[in-house]
């Protein structure tokens, strides 16, 4: 059928202007935009009457399977401007085991990993990229714990920009390498995320490059509510009860929830909603001491500490925005500790041959801490989110050897881990 997963299709696109998420004041679409003159993020806003007139279940479901199907939904004005590396639509995964083992009615996993560079980080920097072509940006800087590094230096590859990228020098040694392979000139910074972004911040003028850092660019949003408008049209247009979201600056979370709101507003679903968990690690929880404190903004969280790097965010300047959607929802936030999301990640690959990220396994052990709490019911539909392959992190070692040389103990074999 559609073998074809690199291109865009050719549609009439929607965006009216960019909005600040939170005055609501109003900025020019098709132009370069941080953020807005209040210091926050933008969201990009569509003439969603002319979608509704112009799409269909049926026109989005006879294009090839790629986020670029929902063309109408996303900014990019001109089908040569999509960057592609096949952004496939993941998979949406039962867990029959482990719902057994938990009881469980609906266990599902959205597997974010099958992307290009390994990780839904694809999904916002394809359209960050291809936006930056479109509006002539010539070279782009951000600061990254891995994967958003990663993507970021292979659509630059693609679109001939050239990549800027500051990681925290306890990044994994895979995603730097990754990053600097794919033509980026990469460097290892002594800090957080955010002190990476302060050197980006501080050099943009000096430099001439675009601050593609998290929420402080426009569209990396849109790419990535690609995430709930592939959830919903896999669920034959409903939605979970419950979305575990492994949360660090938010993009997913914050995109999901806009997603719903435009596809109500297109006719394609109603008004139920999932209730969004934002789950983060005890090491790294800004977001989840906000939510208990009743509070709408989250302060810095200092030395922070976890395996599950891409939830490793300090702060987040879409912090408002990830707030009012879980509670908007009637979600929450929740913390696990490393060595339960280790457990998680062991427990999840051994039950059901699934590879999740530490920051995908954050999720099971959340969702397994919630239903303990009673948080979640047994017999609501969770979706988790496994934001990348398990294959970009290190593994616990193997050490067993055998000796071809020497008789082989063949019913030992069976004993052995
Ligand atoms: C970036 C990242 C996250 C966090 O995603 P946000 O949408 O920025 O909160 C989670 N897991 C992995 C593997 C990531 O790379």
């Amino acid at each position: 059928m559609h073998m074809m997963l690199d291109a865009a299709p050719e549609a009439k696109t929607f965006v009216t202007h960019l909005e600040c998420g939170y005055t609501g004041e109003r900025f020019e679409a098709d132009t370069l935009h941080n953020l807005s003159s209040a210091g926050k993020p933008l969201l990009v806003r569509y003439d969603l009457a002319g979608v509704k007139a112009a799409v269909s279940k049926e026109l989005w479901a006879s294009r090839a399977p790629t986020l670029w199907r929902y063309r109408e939904l996303l900014p990019v004005r001109d089908a040569a401007n999509c960057v592609s590396l096949g952004e496939t639509m993941t998979p949406v995964l039962p867990m029959p085991n482990l719902e057994k083992a938990n009881g469980a009615a609906g266990l599902l996993v959205k597997d974010e990993g099958r992307l290009p560079t390994g990780s839904f980080k694809a999904r916002g920097l394809v359209m960050a990229v291809s936006m930056a072509k479109e509006l002539g940006v010539k070279r782009m800087a951000m600061p990254t714990n891995g994967n958003a590094g990663s993507a970021l230096a292979a659509y630059c590859a693609r679109a001939g920009i050239e990549a800027y990228v500051f990681a925290p020098e306890d990044t994994p040694e895979v995603n730097l390498r990754e990053i600097a392979a794919q033509g980026a000139k990469t460097w290892r910074v002594n800090g957080y995320i955010d002190d990476c972004g302060k050197i980006v911040g501080e050099g943009k003028a000096a430099m001439d490059w675009f601050d593609t850092s998290t929420l402080k660019e426009p569209y990396r949003i849109e790419g990535k509510k690609t995430m709930g408008l592939e959830l919903a049209e896999q669920m034959g247009w409903t939605l979970p009860d419950v979305i575990l979201y492994p949360t660090g600056g938010g993009t997913g979370l914050i995109g999901m929830w806009k997603a719903f709101d435009e596809l109500e507003a297109i006719g394609l679903i109603g008004s139920k909603r999932p209730r969004m968990v934002a789950v983060q690690a005890t090491g790294c929880a800004p977001m989840v001491r906000a939510y208990e404190a009743g509070e709408r903004h989250a302060t810095r969280w200092e030395n922070a500490q976890t395996i599950a790097m891409g939830i490793r965010v300090p702060q987040a300047i879409g912090d408002f925005l990830i707030l009012d959607a879980v509670r908007a929802s009637n979600g929450f936030a929740i913390a696990v500790d490393d060595d339960v999301i280790e457990a998680a990640l062991a427990e999840v690959a051994k039950a059901e041959g699934l590879l999740l990220c530490p920051e995908g396994a954050a999720t099971y052990a959340a969702y397994k801490a919630a239903r303990a709490d009673g948080r979640i019911k047994a017999d609501e539909t969770c979706v988790l989110y496994n934001c990348a392959t398990g294959l970009k992190y290190p593994l616990p070692a193997m050490d067993q050897k055998l000796d071809r040389h020497q008789p082989i103990d063949y019913a030992a074999l069976a004993a052995a881990g």
